[in-house]
C-alpha cells in the first residue's frame, strides 16, 4: 500500500480510493468483494487510472484478467500502472505482456500448489503442527509446547463462553486485561470465536477445514469443552444478534393484563419495562414497571434460589451430550431448510401462502429447538455457584452484564407483572411479581 501510495505521489495522481481485499480465511471461499467493486467504478467511469502493486495481485487466473481488460477498454482506461513495471493496456504487446505474466503465474502456482499440497498432507497425517505464519495463540514458536500464560486465558475464556457469557463481553474483557493477539492486535469477537472453536485447542489436527486426526500436541481444553464451544458459537442464530442488553430482564417479562411481551419503555431517562400498545404491537399498554427495582429484586431471589438444595439436584450433572448434539443438528437443519423454502419461493415454485405456511411450521419448530437449547446450555452458567448463593450475591454487581443475564436465564423462566395497585407510587411491590421459576 506504502509503495502504490508513493507511485501516486509521485506521479502525481490524486488517490480516489484503496481497493484492499484482505485475505481472511484461507479456506473461505475466495470473493474479493473491493475488487469487484473496483471493476464497477471502472466500467461506470469514476475511476480513469489503476495502480498495483504486481499484475498478480490483479487477477488470480487468466479469465480473470481478460476480463480486467475488457472492462478497461470499454471505459477507455489506459492507466494500469504496476510497480513492477508499466503495462498500457491500450498497446497491443501490453496486453500481450500482461496475459503472458498472468499465464506464467497461473503455471507457477498450479505446480507450487501440487507440490505443496502433497507434502502438507503428508504432514497433517502425522499429526505434526503447520510451521510458517505466526503462531497460534496458546502455543510457543514450535507450535507443539504451550504458552502458559495464553494456555491459561484460553482456558478461562472456554468456561466463561460455556457459562454463557456472550462473545462481546470475551473480547472487551480481553481488551480491559491487555491480552493481544500474537500479531500484538487487540481481541475482536470474530477472533474470539475463531479461537474457541479451532479443534487445535482440543489436540486435533485440521487440514484444508477438516479434523483428520489426532495432533502431536496436548490438547488445552477438553474435546468436550470443544466440541459444546462450536455448536454453541457457531449456533447461525447467535450471529445475527450481536447487540448488546442493558435491560436484564428482557424477554423474560409477560404482562400481567394480556399477557403479552414486556418491552424496554424508558421514561424520563429512567429504565422502565412496559407494555407496548400501537399499530406493531399487541400489548394493551396498561402495564408499566421500573427496571432498577425489579431487577434487584429478581436478582435477590435468583441468588437465593441458588443456595436451595432442590435447585442443586435439578441442576448437577453436566448437560446430556447426546441431547445438546440432536438439538444443535436438528436446529441447524432447520435454519438451513428455511433458506432453501426462500429461494423455491423466490423461483415461484410455490405460492405465498404455501410459503408462509411451512415457514411458520419450521420457525415454531425452530423456535422450541432455540428454547430447549437454551436451556440446556444455561445450566452451565449457574453449576459453579450452586450452594454458594451468599458467595455470588457478593461478587453480583462486578459480574459482566451478559453473565447475569446467563445466571438469571438459568433459574427463571419467565415472571409476569401484575398492574400496580396505587399507580405511581414508588418503590417495588412484590406482590405484583409473579415468577415461574425454571427449578
Ligand atoms: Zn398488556
Amino acid at each position: 500500500m506504502d509503495d502504490c501510495r508513493a507511485e501516486a505521489a509521485r506521479r502525481g495522481w490524486t488517490v480516489a480510493e484503496e481497493y484492499v481485499d484482505d485475505d481472511v480465511s484461507a479456506y473461505s471461499a475466495k470473493t474479493r468483494p473491493a475488487y469487484e467493486r473496483m471493476l464497477v467504478d471502472l466500467a461506470e467511469g469514476r475511476r480513469d487510472g489503476v495502480i498495483v502493486w504486481h499484475m498478480d495481485r490483479l487477477h488470480r487466473r487468466p479469465a480473470e484478467l481478460e476480463r480486467f481488460v475488457d472492462t478497461c477498454t470499454t471505459a477507455g482506461v489506459r492507466d494500469v500502472v504496476t510497480l513492477s513495471g508499466d503495462i498500457d493496456l491500450a498497446k497491443g504487446d501490453g496486453l500481450l505482456m500482461a496475459r503472458l505474466l498472468a499465464a506464467v503465474a497461473a503455471n507457477e502456482s498450479d505446480a507450487k500448489r501440487r507440490r505443496g499440497a502433497r507434502k502438507a498432507l503428508e504432514i497433517a497425517e502425522s499429526g505434526r503442527p503447520v510451521m510458517g505464519g505466526p503462531r497460534p495463540f496458546g502455543f510457543e514458536g514450535d507450535r507443539v509446547s504451550h504458552h502458559p500464560a495464553e494456555a491459561a486465558v484460553i482456558r478461562d475464556l472456554a468456561a466463561r463462553a460455556l457459562a454463557g457469557e456472550t462473545l462481546t463481553s470475551l473480547a472487551t474483557w480481553l481488551q480491559n486485561e491487555g491480552v493481544r493477539t500474537v500479531g500484538g492486535k487487540e481481541w475482536r469477537t470474530n477472533t474470539v470465536r475463531q479461537l474457541l472453536t479451532n479443534p487445535r485447542m482440543w489436540g486435533m489436527r485440521v487440514h484444508r477445514g477438516q479434523v483428520i486426526g489426532t495432533a502431536t500436541w496436548e490438547p488445552i481444553i477438553t474435546a468436550d469443552q470443544g466440541e459444546r464451544l462450536r455448536r454453541l458459537l457457531l449456533d447461525p442464530a447467535r450471529r445475527t444478534n450481536r447487540t448488546a442488553r442493558r435491560y436484564l430482564l428482557t424477554g423474560m417479562l409477560r404482562c400481567g393484563k394480556c399477557g403479552n411481551r414486556l418491552y424496554s419503555m424508558p421514561k424520563n431517562g429512567k429504565r422502565r419495562y412496559g407494555c407496548a400498545m400501537g399499530p406493531d404491537q399487541r400489548g394493551c399498554g396498561g402495564v408499566f414497571i421500573y427496571a432498577e427495582m425489579l431487577e434487584g429484586f429478581i436478582a435477590d431471589a435468583v441468588l437465593y434460589r441458588l443456595d436451595s438444595a432442590d435447585m442443586h439436584q435439578v441442576i448437577s450433572g453436566a448437560p446430556d451430550e447426546e441431547q445438546t448434539r440432536v438439538l444443535a443438528d436438528a436446529i441447524q437443519a432447520d435454519t438451513a431448510q428455511l433458506v432453501d423454502l426462500a429461494k423455491v419461493y423466490a423461483d415461484r415454485s410455490i405460492s405465498t401462502q404455501e410459503w408462509l405456511t411451512a415457514r411458520d411450521r419450521i420457525q415454531t419448530r425452530l423456535e422450541a429447538g432455540r428454547r430447549a437449547f437454551a436451556l440446556l446450555t444455561h445450566r452451565d452458567a449457574v453449576a459453579d455457584y450452586i450452594g454458594r448463593g451468599d458467595e455470588l450475591r457478593a461478587q453480583w454487581d462486578g459480574l459482566t452484564f451478559s453473565r447475569q443475564v446467563a445466571i438469571v436465564k438459568a433459574v427463571l423462566n419467565q415472571a409476569t407483572i401484575l398492574p400496580a395497585a396505587v399507580p405511581g407510587r414508588h418503590g417495588l411491590d412484590p406482590n405484583r411479581v409473579l415468577a415461574d421459576w425454571r427449578v
